[in-house]
């Protein structure tokens, strides 16, 4: 029940006719677990608790150090060396009466079945693959929504997986990355954990009240430095190890081993532009697809080309040879790695990110075709 300080300090979204009371009631009823209370979880903890969600499991097991403050905004220069979680829960109660358990624990395959049935949502702030694929897999398992979100650098994804029977993060990327950079060697731009959070925030409110469309199905990602969004639609993998008929507990175990990376996704093998040229020459040269739109390909296009736009490639995959030796362009490089790491977890055996895209072909290669 709403209480009359409950009613003052909602009314700006209680009078909205989508929320009302009764969603305000809902909000206070839901319990949303966060795992992983940095970049990602601390903004969102912050503006779920101000929103008037009941109860906010957190799960955290880091301290709090200098190099976070430049995003992880909850916490101060006073906070030096405390458990992140005990901060949060302390900042968190100053501003709203949402009650917070905390867990200085990491997420494990012990403690993750009790955490996440704890919880009506999962939130995945974490950082590392490990932690993802926990995450999914368990969130799968007790049939809980997970609204995911990912940040590499200057570029952001989110995506709402397990909701509604929708797809889930193995689907895109069954199998664990091989090779991929550490957190350190990474780097992130400070405020794009705080734009993907307020994503996840978003999709949290929407997933308790019911509202709009939910991001299932669709995996929405953000270029900070382009200022675009972009978008991947994909489906149910009938084949899928975690929510497809045929859960493979022994396979998705494996990825539980300790494997830290910032990396948003699995990484693809790539190619320059000069490598590009030379197979393009050879006997056996690769099929180039274009994923970017249309208005695009009239500032320039490479030759001999299949365009496929970034949104289509799910609707259009059987277009598509699996065992064809595939290249994917764009027009730098950041949504054809995103496509070609979808195609490798559909079961391509041979696909190629076209690293700096077409405008680094025009730079070391043709300086003919124009950049944009
Ligand atoms: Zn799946």
């Amino acid at each position: 029940m709403l209480t009359p300080e409950d009613l003052q300090r909602y009314s700006r979204q209680i009078i909205l006719p989508q929320v009302g009371q009764a969603g305000q009631e809902r909000l206070k009823a839901a319990r949303v677990l966060i795992v992983g209370v940095g970049g990602l979880g601390a903004p969102l903890a912050l503006y779920l608790a101000a929103a008037g969600i009941g109860e906010l499991i957190l799960v955290d097991p880091d301290h709090v150090s200098l190099n976070n403050l430049h995003r992880q905004i909850l916490y101060a220069i006073e906070d030096l060396r405390q458990p992140k979680v005990e901060i949060a829960a302390r900042e968190l109660s100053k501003r709203a009466p949402t009650k917070i358990t905390t867990h200085t624990q990491a997420l494990t395959e012990e403690n993750a079945a009790d955490l996440i049935q704890s919880a009506d949502i999962v939130c995945d702030g974490t950082d590392n693959f490990t932690a993802r694929y926990l995450v999914n897999d368990f969130a799968i398992k007790h049939g809980k929504p997970n609204v995911h979100a990912a940040i590499f650098q200057f570029q952001g994804q989110i995506s709402v997986f397990g909701a509604n029977q929708g797809p889930c993060y193995r689907c895109l990327f069954p199998n664990r990355p091989k090779n991929a950079p550490s957190c350190a060697e990474a780097g992130v731009f400070g405020v794009l954990p705080g734009v993907m959070a307020l994503f996840q925030a978003t999709e949290v409110i929407k997933l308790i009240l019911n509202l709009g469309d939910p991001l299932i199905g669709r995996l929405l990602l953000y270029d900070a430095l382009a200022a675009k969004t972009s978008e991947i639609k994909f489906r149910r993998n009938p084949n899928c190890p975690s929510c497809g008929p045929n859960r493979n507990e022994s396979f998705l175990s494996k990825a539980y081993s300790d494997l830290q990376s910032c990396e948003m996704n699995p990484t693809v093998p790539e190619l320059t532009p000069l490598e590009l040229k030379q197979e393009l020459e050879s006997p056996n040269p690769p099929i180039v697809v274009d994923v970017r739109e249309a208005h695009e390909r009239e500032i320039s296009t490479l030759p001999n080309t299949i365009h496929i736009p970034m949104g289509e490639i799910a609707d259009r995959i059987q277009e598509l040879d699996p065992n064809a030796n595939l290249v994917i362009q764009c027009r730098s490089g950041g949504r054809s790695a995103q496509v070609a790491a979808y195609l490798l977890g559909q079961g391509f055996k041979q696909v190629r990110n076209l690293a700096t895209g077409i405008n680094g072909w025009a730079k070391t290669v043709d300086p003919t075709v124009p950049t944009y």
